[in-house]
């Protein structure tokens, strides 16, 4: 008796103290599981030296010297004054704004093209025809799951425009985003109006979440979509010294709108229709589509799924912005590889096209170069307990979950035949 009653405090014990890991937060269904708060010794342990999650990073912090230094060695940004204070926009400053929009700020004019000398233009379409850049804004949202699950059993990726608090709040979640294959973009660490920052809060909203989905994931994206679309030339000019491209959209679901009530879900399916009608009518003959939709509540991706195979219908082919750019290596890390558009499309021709998912016969192997070290790719998170085993299904030309090991994730991919093994 006392020895079943010793093992059995054991075994909740080691329950307790056992880490969980991507495989076991992917595997969640229940929503209130899925959301109950975590901590990994990855976040943990780098937590202190990381700014206030939730909260609009105003400052760098001072122990931070390498973040410091990267801000103070950006000189020439545009001498226009922030828009609001702390990351709120200024009513005032936007009612008073001159029509003759001297500082290209989207939020005023819908600008996309900079006056500013140098920068580049927003995108805002992406170049292949009749394709639509399929991707979603505001997560990791905790519930997930079902979502992900869903393009999964699709073969379907997608860029993923994370916010930094949520990175640090929900790792897991940000894993797996990775592991399934989608492309990951910033979309900053609060959430807040870039243009209402000081040069140093733009820059750490940005850098910050930089460095979150590097610590958590491994990988270093190099695009970023302003909260709200707020961005301006002076936030623009910083992003580009983080080497990050905006990412603006030119259809908006308006999704986000319903949660607060602004919105209702015929609108927002009036939305949706719209860019599949357009898609019907030749709109996007010569160059494709970007429309935003959120990972932000339940509804926002169950109203992705049910659009999904009208989408699906209307447009040629629907990629990851990334993909849609023919972007292979979207991260810092170089040895990070993405499907050329052609392969992807490949890829997914030889399953069935967008509209079905196969269980294929080129399955993932990991035979050939897949033996070479995953390396290190984080400079914290030693000690780590995370770990993983191959398991899952795989679907042809689709990731494949092999391993997880502290912060480095090996995904293989099939594409066309052809193996890519990525290491994170
Ligand atoms: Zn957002």
């Amino acid at each position: 008796m006392h020895a079943r009653a010793f093992v059995t405090v054991a075994a909740l014990l080691l329950g307790v103290l056992a880490e969980q890991t991507e495989q076991g937060q992917a595997a969640l269904t229940n929503d209130t599981a899925q959301c109950a708060p975590y901590s990994i010794s990855l976040v943990a342990d780098a937590q202190a030296s990381y700014p206030t999650i939730g909260s609009p990073i105003l400052s760098i912090p001072t122990t931070d010297t390498v973040a410091l230094a990267k801000f103070n060695a950006i000189t020439g940004i545009p001498n226009i004054a922030p828009k609001g204070v702390n990351g709120i926009l200024s009513a005032d400053t936007l009612n008073n704004y001159p029509t003759t929009d001297p500082d290209c700020w989207w939020t005023s004019s819908g600008c996309l093209t900079p006056k500013a000398s140098g920068l580049a233009a927003d995108t805002a379409s992406v170049p292949e025809p009749r394709t639509l850049g399929y991707g979603f804004d505001d997560g990791p949202f905790c519930s997930h799951n079902e979502f992900y699950n869903y393009l999964s059993a699709q073969n379907q990726k997608a860029t993923m425009f994370y916010i930094g608090s949520n990175v640090m709040w929900f790792p897991l979640q940000a894993q797996r985003a990775v592991v399934d294959g989608h492309e990951i973009c910033v979309h900053t660490w609060s959430h807040h109006n870039m243009t209402a920052f000081t040069n140093e809060g733009a820059f750490a909203e940005l850098y910050y979440t930089m460095q979150a989905i590097k610590l958590v994931t491994g990988v270093t994206p190099q695009c970023w979509r302003p909260p709200m679309g707020d961005v301006d030339d002076r936030i623009r000019y910083i992003a580009s010294k983080l080497n990050l491209e905006t990412i603006l959209w030119k259809y908006d679901s308006f999704d986000w709108k319903v949660a607060s009530g602004q919105a209702t879900p015929a609108q927002v399916q009036a939305n949706y229709d719209s860019l599949i009608s357009d898609a019907g009518a030749g709109t996007f003959d010569t160059v494709g589509a970007i429309m935003l939709t959120h990972e932000l509540t339940n509804y926002t991706m169950q109203t992705a799924v049910d659009n999904y195979p009208k989408l699906a219908a209307a447009f040629d082919h629907l990629v990851p912005i990334a993909v849609a750019q023919n972007k292979t290596q979207p991260y810092v890390e170089t040895n990070v590889t993405f499907p050329s558009f052609a392969a992807y499309i490949a890829s997914r021709s030889s399953t069935g096209g967008n509209s079905t998912s196969s269980s294929g016969t080129n399955s993932s192997s990991s035979t050939g170069s897949s033996s070479s070290s995953a390396g290190s790719s984080s400079s914290s998170g030693s000690g780590s307990s995370q770990s993983g085993t191959a398991s899952g299904s795989s679907n042809a030309g689709v990731s494949f979950r092999l391993s997880y090991a502290h912060s480095a994730i090996i995904v293989v991919t099939t594409v066309a035949g052809a193996v890519l093994v990525l290491y994170y």
